[in-house]
């Protein structure tokens, strides 16, 4: 027997589907989201949400205040809203008609699923004495997004207590949710390094007797001895680097050689060493080849820690819907990254879970790329998560 919330849900399915055609078919970039924040105002009015000003021509939080006698607690649900620079390359009807833009990731089902769950709590005020936020957050896909919420203050004035987010993913059928207890995902950070020597004739190297790109090389070796010499091999860490720039020609020695990479941690206390231990090596290989090296280090993003007293109550709303068994356990963290964790670090209770877009027998929907397809029988399932949950914390 379907549960109640999950039927309701359902049922609005024609308008939870059509809020994310309309979405896909007009997908906009990180920090330029402005015609879908537009769109999830107005229809978070016509609903009959509240819309907080927030300052900001890009995310929307609507407010919903439940009318049950009672203390009740505020809660928040988060969907981003942000798509990505890729050629969309469907032929489904809903394909974006902006040339370079696609949601390839699927935050229009997200931000589809949160208006279907304002809709689903609208209709059940009297079901729940809390407060609720729906937090529509723009630019996800760079990290940035949340620290822009957090920093408009959504979180606060009334201080969220629980918070729920989910993304879509593609190892999971419809119909199934997976989430797990305590670390989830990784921390984001990126740094580049500047190794400078004195440019010179490649014939003569002796001459200049530093040469940046011999020294830029051993020190991206080098650099990965951090993972596997110095960090414990049960703690997670992974240190790639991406990018090198320098020279200009086959026989001249640069003065400069630039590489850039991005450090993922599990850990906090670990993420916080590895800038140090970056610098150890570059500038100790740098000393050793008569070249400098400067260090330019970025903190993206903590790493993802879900709460675990809240992670099981979410698992029990999730069994309502689905029952036990499509209720999965994330067996694994992921070294990825969201932008979710900041929120995590703030709200005391946090729960990231995952939404099962997988057609049950088809092939799993390849994220970030030209033909991916977000199942749309999953956004029932997804907005009856976010509903429930505001019920479950409120009882
Ligand atoms: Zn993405
Ligand atoms: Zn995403």
């Amino acid at each position: 027997m379907k549960s109640e919330m999950l039927e309701s849900a359902l049922e609005i399915k024609e308008y939870i589907v059509g809020a994310k055609r309309r979405l896909h078919r007009e997908p906009e970039l990180a920090m330029r989201e402005f015609k879908t924040t537009e769109y999830v105002r107005s229809e978070l009015s016509a609903l009959g949400v509240e819309v907080l000003p927030l300052g900001s021509p890009v995310g929307a939080v609507g407010i919903i205040r439940g009318n049950k006698k009672g203390a009740g607690h505020v809660s928040a649900l988060r969907a981003d809203m942000d798509a990505l620079p890729i050629q969309e390359t469907t032929d489904l009807p809903d394909r974006s008609i902006v040339p370079g833009v696609m949601h390839a990731c699927g935050h229009d089902c997200h931000t589809a699923m949160l208006l279907g769950a304002a809709r689903l709590l609208v209709a059940r005020r009297d079901a729940f004495s809390g407060t609720v936020k729906l937090i529509f957050q723009p630019a996800e896909e760079n990290l940035d997004g949340s620290a822009t919420m957090i920093r408009l203050g959504v979180l606060e004035d009334p201080k969220v207590e629980f918070l729920l987010g989910m993304h879509g993913h593609a190892t999971y059928d419809v119909g199934q949710i997976a989430m797990r207890a305590g670390q989830y995902m990784a921390s984001s950070d990126f740094f580049t390094v500047a190794m400078k020597g004195t440019s010179g004739h490649g014939a003569y190297p002796h001459r200049v007797a530093c040469d940046p790109v011999l020294a830029a090389s051993n020190a991206v070796v080098a650099m990965q001895s951090i993972v596997t010499r110095q960090i414990d091999a049960l703690d997670s860490v992974v240190i790639s680097v991406c990018q090198i720039n320098g020279g200009t020609a086959k026989n001249i020695i640069p003065e400069t050689v630039e590489f850039s990479g991005s450090v993922r941690c599990q850990n906090p206390a670990t993420r916080d060493t590895i800038e140090g231990r970056i610098r150890r090596v570059a500038e100790s290989i740098a000393a050793a080849y008569g070249c400098e090296a400067a260090l330019d280090y970025h903190y993206g993003v903590p790493p993802l820690v879900n709460d675990p007293e809240l992670t099981s109550r979410v698992r029990k709303s999730a069994e309502k819907l689905v029952g036990p068994g499509d209720v999965r356990e994330i067996e694994i963290p992921a070294m990825g990254s969201e932008d979710f964790s900041r929120y995590g670090e703030l709200v005391p209770h946090a729960v990231f879970a995952r939404l099962g877009i997988r057609s049950p027998g088809g092939q799993a929907p390849q994220f970030h790329n030209g033909n991916f397809v977000f199942a749309e029988d999953a956004l029932p399932y997804g907005a009856a998560l976010y509903a429930q949950f505001v019920l479950d914390v409120n009882e």
